[in-house]
């Protein structure tokens, strides 16, 4: 979202409190009041609004089609707003009506934010049979799903198998927000059919999650200071996840920091979603420090060397002390730079997303829409990260794909058909070894060093 719009609905929308990252986490043991954009008077009891309604049921089996919403039975009261302010930022958050909420005004704030970068409304996948969302906060269940027309959130397990009562899942943001990612996907990209589903249309839609989760969560005070703070931008530094500290627990982050590439993983949809997860990520912290090289922030040398600081000639912990050095007393610029570019990679996600056809999605047509519309956005500004990060994921057409074939100005009429075939492959197999090669070779040197 961007920093204006934020800006205008803190005067106009409904204040929540909510945990934007597990509060067992050292710096997140306090929530955070946060605005959606939904005014007071037209939020209502549950809290419910034209989008999204939570039912507190209990004694509930989870849904399993043809068992759907709408809730028929027993449920608590809905959660009402605080008699004197009309906002829901008044309730006690050990208490089980905060849960309600933090489900709720976690989804709606994902909501807000990425209807912003798609600069219009999205239509649910179920619209046809529900107009809103049904959110299940906390049902007797060690697990979590969404599915068609709900969010359905039960607990995780304890290291010896029973439910974990102290960590329900519906005050994980992360989790929230990468569940209403699905939603958002299926909104935007649609979905194949069973003939023209891909391994990597699964693939995306896991990494559209955690991408979901990632941006929303950038858009948290407290989760934005702790990683500058932490990291004083430093965000390529091999030791990124250490310095980032307790935040290395988010799942999202962990996993959106890896270094596998597409020969290094399966065909299963998480496994598969790491490399494109992995690159698309790699851009948003390229394109954070070029924000930073722009705003006199850091020099080009430093960003440089941050680049591939894991060369044995450089001194990592000297890097370090220069980021420190450029974020004292900048925190502000630097958090600029962070929304800046958090904001680019929310607005070329969602054009992204709504470009792509479901059927036969490979990776290969997500790089190339990336790349239309960073050229459409910003002249193309980022073209050459953006094809360097996916080329050293060796995200490419397949070696089968008719894309990588030569088209002939003349028929090869006088060559038999099988020598053809011999002809047309090894063209196929030289183009590859010709276009999988990324011109950034200190970039690559940096994450060969770490994958050690
Ligand atoms: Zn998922």
């Amino acid at each position: 979202m961007s920093v204006r719009l934020d800006r205008t609905i803190q005067d106009t929308g409904t204040k929540f409190r909510i945990f934007p990252q597990p509060r067992f986490l050292e710096g997140f043991e306090e929530p955070e009041t946060i605005v959606l954009s939904v005014p007071k008077d037209q939020i209502q009891d549950g809290p419910a609004d034209d989008r999204f309604y939570v039912v507190d049921a209990i004694n509930k089996q989870p849904y399993n089609y043809p068992y759907a919403p709408p809730h028929q039975g027993d449920s608590n009261p809905p959660v009402r707003p605080d008699p004197k302010t009309g906002h829901f930022d008044h309730l006690d958050v050990d208490s089980r009506e905060f849960k309600a909420a933090q489900m709720y005004a976690t989804v709606r704030r994902t909501l807000d934010i990425w209807e912003d970068y798609f600069g219009h409304k999205l239509i649910w996948h179920f619209s046809m049979n529900y107009a809103r969302m049904e959110l299940v906060p906390l049902i007797h269940w060690d697990n979590a799903h969404s599915g068609y027309g709900f969010l359905e959130f039960g607990f995780g397990r304890t290291s010896w198998g029973g439910l974990d009562e102290d960590r329900p899942y519906c005050m994980n943001f992360d989790v929230l927000a990468h569940e209403l990612g699905h939603s958002i996907i299926f909104a935007s990209v649609g979905f194949p059919n069973p003939t023209t589903e891909t391994a990597e249309y699964g693939g995306h839609g896991e990494a559209a999650g955690d991408l979901v989760a990632i941006v929303t969560a950038l858009h948290s005070r407290l989760v934005v200071d702790h990683l500058l703070d932490r990291s004083a931008g430093n965000l390529f530094s091999v030791n990124e996840l250490s310095r980032v500290g307790e935040l290395a627990e988010s799942r999202q982050i962990r996993r959106a920091f890896n270094y596998v590439r597409m020969s290094t993983v399966t065909n299963e949809e998480h496994d598969l979603s790491k490399p494109l997860t992995g690159a698309i990520f790699d851009v948003f912290v390229e394109v954070f420090q070029k924000k930073l090289v722009q705003a006199n922030l850091i020099s080009q040398d430093l960003a440089d060397r941050s680049y591939h600081s894991l060369n044995e000639a450089i001194d990592t912990d000297q890097i370090q002390v220069e980021f420190e050095e450029a974020y004292q007393g900048n925190s502000e610029p630097f958090r600029e730079a962070l929304f800046a570019a958090r904001d680019y990679l929310g607005s070329l996600l969602a054009k992204t997303w709504d470009s792509l056809s479901p059927h036969y999605l490979t990776y290969a047509d997500i790089g190339l829409q990336l790349i239309a519309h960073d050229a459409e956005m910003t002249g193309g500004e980022h073209e050459e990260v953006i094809r360097d990060s996916l080329a050293w994921r060796e995200i490419q057409f397949p070696s089968d794909s008719p894309a990588l074939q030569s088209h002939y100005v003349s028929h090869y009429s006088s060559m038999r058909e099988s020598d053809m075939n011999v002809e047309l492959k090894r063209e196929a197999s030289v183009s590859m070894q010709r276009i999988g090669k990324p011109k950034t070779k200190s970039r690559n040197r940096r994450r060969e060093a770490a994958k050690k």
